[in-house]
């Protein structure tokens, strides 16, 4: 058993993984400034620290009282779109604050550290399915501020012996089986989630993006990677990370995509009702074909998703949504 700091820890990632880290008998300490997290997200027992990457006194502090013997750092704000409107508040926010939780972690003794990387590193990829040494190229800025951190974990590395794994996620959905617990952010961006709320009556329809895409149904192609999947890759990178293996990063996708289309049409299945869809313009900086090569965190790590079926996944987000319309507030 390991004590395990969580950056992000009350999100939607972050609380399933701390789920999946309790599982794996390690004790855990959340630390959240709650903006996108909620308290509730947080299993009884787990202590929250509630504080904000950008309070470097804070951060030096939690590091301090607790001698984490790894940390796994989500906190970040997460929407493309914000990130290019708002980009000081996402480099702020990004890099700056992991830039204090890196500096507490190499000053208390070198701390390894997984880190919450992202497909968006990759940009428009010239290969897919995407191997992690493809070009690094971000189309937004959102991505940039995952890039430098992975920059800065490298020099950091170099310099002072910062062992990491930055984890590649590709788009992640579903949710816990339990369905206590799923995605509920200040924002609702992500297709899945939005086109359950649809189901709910919360929205009209259900906008399509763009229909002219050089793929056979002419949408756009994701991989989508169950979060509870996505939360077992963190315990085995932490697990690597615990036994010496030097820093890496890996993809974390299913290694198989499914179109806008096929997505809506899992969604139609699962709740019993067509939803009503309609086509618009394409959303900028959406490339067409985004699918991971993930056969580095299998070889390597014994990694293995178990959700790959669409409909399974999509029903295990409903388990949640449905039941919790509003998300944490009921
Ligand atoms: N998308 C869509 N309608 C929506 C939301 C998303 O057609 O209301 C498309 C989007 O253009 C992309 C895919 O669904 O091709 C997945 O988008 P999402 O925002 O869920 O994740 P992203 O791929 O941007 O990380």
């Amino acid at each position: 058993m390991s004590k395990l700091l969580v950056t992000g820890g009350a999100g939607y990632i972050g609380s399933h993984t701390v789920r999946a880290l309790l599982a794996a008998e390690h004790e855990v300490v959340v630390l959240d400034n709650l903006k996108a997290g909620h308290r509730e997200a947080v299993p009884t027992g787990v202590p929250l620290i509630e504080a904000d990457l950008l309070d470097e006194a804070a951060v030096r502090a939690a590091i301090e009282a607790h001698r984490p013997d790894a940390v796994v750092h989500f906190a970040a704000l997460i929407e493309v779109g914000e990130s290019m409107k708002d980009p000081a508040r996402y480099y702020r926010n990004n890099t700056a604050g992991s830039l204090n939780l890196l500096t507490a972690l190499k000053d208390f003794g070198s701390i390894p550290i997984v880190f919450s990387s992202t497909a968006a590193v990759y940009g428009e990829p010239d290969v897919v399915p995407i191997p992690e040494d493809a070009a690094k190229r971000p189309t937004s800025v959102y991505g940039e501020t995952k890039l430098w951190t992975e920059h800065m974990l490298k020099a950091f590395d170099a310099a002072y012996g910062l062992p990491h794994v930055n984890l590649r996620y590709f788009n992640v959905c579903g949710a816990d089986e339990s369905g206590a617990i799923g995605e509920d952010h200040p924002n609702k961006t992500h297709l899945i989630e939005l086109a359950l709320l649809t189901a709910l009556g919360q929205r009209e329809k259900m906008m399509i993006f763009g229909e002219d895409y050089p793929t056979p149904d002419g949408t756009c192609i994701r991989d989508y990677i169950h979060v509870t999947d996505l939360a077992d890759a963190h315990v085995l990178a932490v697990a690597s990370l615990l036994d010496g293996s030097p820093s890496t990063a890996y993809n974390v996708g299913i290694g198989h995509g499914f179109s806008v289309k096929e997505v809506l049409d899992a969604v139609d299945r699962v709740v019993g009702t067509p939803l009503k869809r309609e086509v618009a313009p394409r959303r900028p900086g959406d490339p067409a074909r985004l699918v991971a090569d993930s056969s580095r965190i299998k070889a390597e790590l014994g990694w293995h998703p178990r959700h790959t079926d669409l409909v399974g996944i999509v029903e295990s987000a409903w388990k949640w949504h449905s039941g919790h319309p509003h998300g944490f507030e009921g």
